[in-house]
């Protein structure tokens, strides 16, 4: 087999047994990304020098005993809106073109003391605004299931490069799916954890209050290595949780016998897509057939809960994005004044979608608007919360597709933001209430393209989150890749 084509639990047996090198994973891996490449464009940066001399080091470690745990030679991918030292930081932005950040992000530090080899960063929509990759200032990632498709967002580019072997893991960040629907829509595992369990320090921050940083992997069990990676304390970032958290491994291979599994009926009905709709009832049948008490649970403030989300990810966001002056990075375009220097770099820099969010935001946030919108919008947010508490009551996850829809068309929805924001609105109510939540793929539809499943769980929950999606991937036994990985994986 192509070393590129083993889980990471699989090529860690083998760099421990001697019968692989990090450098020579690290290779397999090049080359699977230098033959998908042209067609995919999931990277925007390789960082050759870097992750070679990591390589290098993984094994010399190796050799001389110091083994630093389950990521220890592992080649992973990182997201462009996570800074990583000396290597270019974009978030697929033109403004932050040529910005090298001085430093790494906590989860990139974790990453690097856990002995990873970062082969480099991936494409995303503009500073995570999207849901298909296409608003990134450089250019399209393509579906490796079909390149006439979107590989979702905004972590499109860590999706597309787990799924084809050119990254064994990656990093994506979710604020109201990112992580989760591309993930559904390429066929691999995609996790968002509870708020505040990872670090967002070094996470150019897009909507503060609901983004995390998750793992992109192909198998659940690879999904826990990486977050526990992670996930831990941080005093760098204000948000960071404190206390303990359940062990995420304990229940991993007790199954469903006697867990009560709530579909929730708002988001597994209306505007599913058959394709979608049929393999997520199998997976039900699989579920219930190997025990699981499975109950309808109704969440209904979900009706309004993508509403809510884009007046609070805008008013966040405008916010955050007030920062990107031009003055130190990014194609700076003079003026007479310093404000007419940064209006018209920042009117240059920035692309179409992250405009329209920025004047969204501001609007909703202007003196006047501010009660009627923004406040309204945190009153659905507490309610989408209490909804979930409610159901938490009655049963141990909630389960819905991860998508209404497989993956659409390039250029389907480019021009109807409102079409493009439907992609997210099983996704968003977690991010609303800051629980952990699972994307596993669970079959193909008629066209061949990937279905993902959602398992949704309580705040700190990740155990019976992470227990209930092995058991749904062991059920449903997807283990496919891509043509495209396979046919060229082959040589
Ligand atoms: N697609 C959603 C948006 O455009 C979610 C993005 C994300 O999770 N980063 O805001």
């Amino acid at each position: 087999m192509d070393p590129a084509d083993l889980t990471i639990a699989e090529a860690g047996a083998r760099l421990r047994s001697g019968d692989l090198t990090a450098v020579d994973l690290l290779a397999s891996v090049r080359r699977r990304a230098s033959m998908t490449e042209a067609i995919l464009h999931a990277y925007l940066t390789i960082d050759a020098e870097g992750a070679t001399a990591s390589a290098v080091e993984a094994d010399a470690a190796l050799q001389r005993g110091d083994d630093r745990g389950p990521l220890h030679g592992i080649p992973v991918a990182l997201k462009d809106n996570m800074v990583t030292r000396g290597v270019e930081t974009t978030c697929s932005s033109r403004i932050l073109s040529g910005y090298v950040p001085p430093y790494d992000a906590t989860v990139v530090e974790r990453l690097r003391a856990g002995g990873a080899v970062i082969v480099g960063k991936t494409n995303l929509d503009e500073f995570a605004m999207g849901s298909s990759t296409e608003n990134s200032a450089y250019g399209t990632t393509r579906n490796p299931w079909n390149p006439d498709r979107v590989p979702g967002g905004s972590s499109g580019g860590s999706a597309a490069v787990v799924a084809v072997g050119s990254a064994l893991g990656a990093l994506g960040s979710d604020t109201g799916g990112s992580i989760r629907q591309p993930a559904s829509l390429c066929g691999v595992v995609g996790m968002k954890p509870t708020y505040g369990l990872v670090s967002r320090y070094g996470l150019i921050a897009f909507a503060s209050s609901l983004d995390q940083i998750g793992p992109i992997t192909r198998t659940v069990d690879d999904a826990v290595t990486l977050f526990e990676a992670i996930a831990g304390h941080d005093p760098s970032d204000a948000t960071s949780y404190r206390g303990d958290f359940p062990d995420p491994r304990a229940d991993l291979g007790k199954g469903v016998e006697g867990l009560r599994v709530g579909i929730v009926s708002e988001l597994s009905g209306d505007g599913i897509q058959p394709g979608v709709a049929a393999a997520f009832q199998a997976t039900l049948d699989r579920l219930a057939g190997a025990g699981a008490d499975i109950r309808e649970v109704s969440l209904p403030s979900t009706e309004y809960a993508l509403s809510a989300y884009y007046l609070i990810a805008p008013a966040e966001c405008s916010a955050n994005l007030a920062r990107f002056d031009g003055v130190r990075y990014g194609p700076r375009i003079d003026g007479a004044t310093v404000e007419a220097m940064m209006s018209a770099t920042r009117r240059d820099g920035f692309g179409p979608e992250v405009t329209r969010r920025i004047l969204l935001g501001t609007y909703a946030l202007s003196a006047g608007y501010y009660d009627a919108f923004y406040g309204q919008a945190q009153k659905v947010r507490t309610m989408v919360s209490e909804d979930f508490k409610d159901a938490y009551a009655e049963v141990d996850v909630l389960v819905t597709p991860t998508s209404p829809t497989t993956a659409f068309a390039v250029g389907e929805r480019a021009d109807d933001p409102l079409a493009m924001y439907l992609s997210d609105i099983c996704t968003i109510p977690s991010n609303l209430s800051g629980d952990p939540a699972i994307s596993v793929p669970v079959g193909l539809d008629d066209a061949g393209l990937p279905v993902g499943f959602q398992v949704l769980a309580p705040a700190l929950g990740e155990g019976v989150m992470f227990q209930v999606a092995a058991a749904v991937e062991r059920l449903s036994g997807f283990e496919s890749r891509p043509a495209l990985a396979t046919s060229l994986g082959a040589a």
